[in-house]
């Protein structure tokens, strides 16, 4: 108890990623790059970080694959 998280951990857990940041967004005013947030046409970051239409281009890449 009380043992301080080692930096390592806080920086891997930082940088979760949600499985679709594999892929590029497909929307037009979005188009954020693999590893990167989705974000709003105001250039405002959108819940979760990916937009839905992402969400189904990753799920009809993994079934592509
Ligand atoms: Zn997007």
């Amino acid at each position: 108890m009380g043992a301080p998280m080692p930096d390592s951990l806080r920086a891997a857990l930082h940088r979760q990623q949600p499985p679709e940041w594999a892929i590029a967004c497909p929307l037009p005013y979005c188009q954020a790059k693999p590893g990167t947030p989705c974000h709003s046409p105001r250039r405002r970051p959108v819940p979760l970080g990916v937009h839905p239409s992402r969400a189904d281009a990753w799920i009809a890449h993994q079934n592509a694959a």
